[in-house]
């Protein structure tokens, strides 16, 4: 090598990597197990994107009504269009009672019924009696409740003394014959180079909803972790499941929850009809997000839409009484404000279907483990290595995430992974040397970026990519537009060897930084058009106009992407059609209608 860096070595039990509600809830997991942990994170704990969720976490606890597991377990498959992995969702959902309470237990400040139970609201998707009746399942705190959550388990990690890591860019995984040994970060304050051992590597980097040009999600959710893995010769999965969220406020992208809905508000045409009832005549304005999201296109793309281009519908909630607003949506009421200019107890607020949330990510099974397809073994477990929160795909969200599912995913298997860690790693396991050589392709790989002296400024190839992505992988899909996109991702990816940077410095270097989230940026976007246009079929957060039906012959199974050699290669895991345990039978898949 020719460049030579002052290298900082630590020695771990456990790495966590991330400090979102998934990082933070396996750290203080590990923390509580006398594990000695570090949490490594870019961004301070408390401003991770977690702290932007709004409506809530679902567990049927049946505050409000009656409610059980197994209800909440088979909204979640239909939910997910039979995608999803029923081993998992079973997990998930028996073990979102017990994750909720621990939450409240470690102090979270749920709203409250009148009987000082935690206040539950209607989501979409989520019934009773297996689609017959409105469950109220999604646990909230006002409609700040991801902003709760992340502060509650900030100050218990501290509690338990894990140690932080703040400000530090994790840059790769450190891999030694096909297990993962730990992580080589780049610290922003003093501009040194780390290099973090362990028996445990868990990723919580969260998703990657910056690929797109308008997204609801913070400017640092940039799939860092996702991009790791392909760098490290593992395969992403699903990741053509790409959720847009019928309500992101039109032209700033700002998120206005579910929860909105669920208290009584509603969409409309510029006819002023609720159009919904046509589209989903029994669940309304709370179908489903794929099954809304694209209802609102089709109004859009048939001249119903709202305004001088007719490019947006109207959300309604100046009905509800002020008191209720006040009370349970406040920040919903000053964003709108703020972002569209509008007093929510009086006008209705333009919205439009905004990139939301990633279902697709790094394979795991329901312990976290990741996982790979090795020697025709479709579950083969990568040593060292486990992915939580947004980053995995475990998977319980399949081709469709309902609306408080993710909170929940992330509290229930934060804390699995901890779970898991304490029955592999014993406190002080004795750690073997890494070779000499472990950490040189990564820092390889920064030196060059940093180092980068083309004719195309990062903001420039960024811009490239989102348009692209916008345009070309957006809620409905055909061939063509996607072959278009593909050929086109590679283009820009490729383009990537011309940026250029105008600062080379090693301290608070954001010019550098954003440079390394748009080389992992660009990957996955590349991965995520080719997953589309290879999947010939509609289903969930995936639809095909030239395929507009689901083809469960032919396409219910998973797909898994590797990058090699800048080639996307393409291969396929069984979905898990079977449970767990004998308290539940599988739900075979059915048409899915609301
Ligand atoms: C506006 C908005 C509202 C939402 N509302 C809801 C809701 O009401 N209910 C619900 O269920 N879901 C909701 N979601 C989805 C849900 O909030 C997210 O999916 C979830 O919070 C993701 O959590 P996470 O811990 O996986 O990742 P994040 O919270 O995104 O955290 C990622 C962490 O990884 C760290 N990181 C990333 N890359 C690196 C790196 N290279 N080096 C070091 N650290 C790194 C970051 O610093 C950060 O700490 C919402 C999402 C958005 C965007």
């Amino acid at each position: 090598m020719t460049v030579s860096y002052k290298i900082i070595e630590h020695a771990y039990d456990i790495l966590v990597v991330g400090a979102g509600g998934a990082g933070l809830r396996a750290t203080l997991g590990m923390a509580e197990r006398n594990l000695k942990t570090a949490c490594i994170t870019k961004v301070f704990p408390t401003r991770s994107h977690t702290v932007a969720a709004q409506g809530g976490i679902s567990a049927a606890l049946g505050n409000m009504g009656e409610d059980d597991w197994r209800f909440h377990m088979y909204d979640t498959i239909k939910g997910s269009d039979w995608l999803g992995d029923q081993d998992a969702i079973e997990y998930m959902c028996r073990e979102a009672i017990p994750a909720v309470i621990e939450l409240e237990h470690y102090g979270v400040p749920f709203s409250r019924t009148p009987e000082g139970k935690i206040y539950q609201r209607a989501f979409g998707g989520m019934t009773t009696g297996y689609g017959k009746g409105r469950a109220q399942r999604t646990c909230a705190a006002a409609d700040k409740t991801g902003h709760a959550i992340l502060h509650t388990l900030y100050q218990q990690s501290l509690k338990h003394n894990a140690e932080f890591f703040v400000e530090f860019i994790v840059l790769d995984l450190i891999m030694e014959d096909g297990a993962c040994r730990g992580v080589l970060a780049w610290s922003l304050d003093d501009g040194s180079l780390h290099l973090f051992k362990a028996h445990m590597t868990v990723l919580a980097t969260g998703g990657y909803g910056r690929s797109y040009f308008s997204c609801t999600s913070a400017h640092t959710v940039t799939g860092d972790g996702n991009a790791m893995v392909l760098r490290a010769g593992l395969p992403l999965q699903d990741m053509e499941f790409v959720q847009f969220h019928p309500t992101g406020i039109y032209g700033s992208g700002c998120l206005i929850t579910e929860g909105v809905r669920g208290e009584g508000g509603y969409l409309t045409n510029s006819e002023g009809e609720r159009f919904m009832e046509r589209y989903a005549p029994s669940a309304r304005d709370l179908a489903s997000r794929d099954i809304v999201s694209r209802a609102m296109t089709i109004e859009i793309n048939e001249g119903r839409g709202i305004g001088r281009l007719k490019d947006h519908i109207y959300l309604h909630i100046e009905h509800l009484d002020p008191a209720i607003i006040h009370e349970r949506l406040p920040g919903i009421a000053e964003t709108s404000r703020i972002f569209a200019g509008v007093d929510v107890t009086k006008e209705p607020i333009p919205v439009l279907p905004t990139v939301h949330y990633n279902m697709g990510g790094i394979p795991t099974n329901y312990n976290t483990e990741v996982v790979t397809l090795k020697d025709g073994n479709p579950d083969h477990v990568v040593p060292g290595l486990m992915a939580i929160g947004e980053a995995a795909c475990v998977s319980v969200h399949g081709a469709n995430r309902l609306g408080s599912n993710s909170l929940l995913d992330i509290i229930v298997f934060g804390r699995a992974a901890a779970i898991r860690c304490a029955q592999l790693i014993k406190p002080g396991d004795a750690h073997k040397p890494l070779r000499k050589e472990a950490a040189d392709q990564a820092i390889a790989r920064f030196d060059k970026i940093r180092h980068a002296q083309g004719g195309r400024p990062t903001a420039e190839i960024r811009l490239d990519m989102q348009t692209t992505m916008q345009a070309k992988a957006a809620v409905f899909r055909t061939q063509s537009t996607l072959d278009e996109g593909i050929k086109a991702m590679a283009e820009i990816r490729a383009s990537f060897a011309d940026v250029s940077l105008n600062d080379r410095s090693l301290i608070w270097n954001t010019d550098l930084v954003e440079t390394l989230e748009l080389d992992n940026l660009l990957s996955q976007a590349l991965v995520t058009i080719s997953a589309a246009g290879n999947r010939k079929e509609s289903r969930g957060g995936h639809a095909r106009e030239d395929y507009p039906n689901r083809d469960d012959a032919n396409w219910l199974k998973h797909t898994l992407t590797w990058l090699p050699d800048n080639q996307v290669k393409i291969d396929y895991r069984p979905v898990h059609l079977y449970t767990l345990t004998d308290e539940v039978d599988a739900f075979p898949p059915k048409e899915r209608i609301y």
